[in-house]
């Protein structure tokens, strides 16, 4: 899949809009991103997955983990490509746990999968559990790779695009200097 042709998804499903958004991290940027609209349709899931899919085909993956709730619904989608079942693992008093009777054997091949990667952390944590638990952490897929590249986990990784954010400080913002009225993402304003 070209650079291109996975930005056409994002911006079909409306997941990737273009304006003047305030972040969650406070920051202003003229791109907002939320993957679950892109997953909310499972023909794309399937198209972005695939890539995923396809990059660890050969590998004799048994077992697909996800972190909960971002990367189940990408998990789920990788473990069906593959034939393998898919598990989620869930904060517990701010642990990353297998609960709900999921569980991993000693040796066990098993992929992580992701939907957005900004710093990692609960990726790292969930292939921690994982490797803790004697599993065999064969490598990481995700669909957005947001850190810029920064990443760095103990297993190989295979993000399938990569999405720079251009963000700037309120006080140094070229859209507000233009006075483009500012939109916080997920409310609604026509
Ligand atoms: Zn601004």
């Amino acid at each position: 899949m070209t650079k291109d042709e996975a930005l056409e998804i994002f911006r079909a499903s409306g997941a990737l809009l273009e304006g003047h958004f305030r972040l969650t991290s406070g920051l202003h940027s003229s791109q907002y991103f939320q993957c679950a609209l892109v997953l909310q349709y499972p023909q794309y899931a399937e198209k972005l997955c695939r890539e995923i899919a396809n990059h660890f085909i050969g590998q004799n993956i048994e077992t697909v983990i996800s972190p909960a709730i971002g990367g189940i619904v990408a998990g789920q989608e990788v473990a069906r490509l593959l034939g393998t079942r898919a598990i989620f693992a869930e904060r517990e008093n701010e642990q990353m746990t297998l609960r709900r009777g999921f569980s991993l054997k000693k040796g066990e091949r098993v992929l992580a999968v992701e939907d957005v990667v900004t710093t990692g952390g609960s990726l790292q944590e969930v292939i921690t559990l994982a490797q803790k638990a004697g599993a065999d952490v064969v490598g990481v897929g995700y669909i957005v790779d947001r850190s810029g590249g920064k990443t760095a986990f103990d297993v190989p990784a295979f993000p399938v695009f990569q999405m720079d954010v251009v963000a700037h400080q309120p006080d140094d913002c070229p859209l507000c200097k233009k006075g483009f009225p500012i939109v916080k993402p997920g409310s609604r304003k026509d």
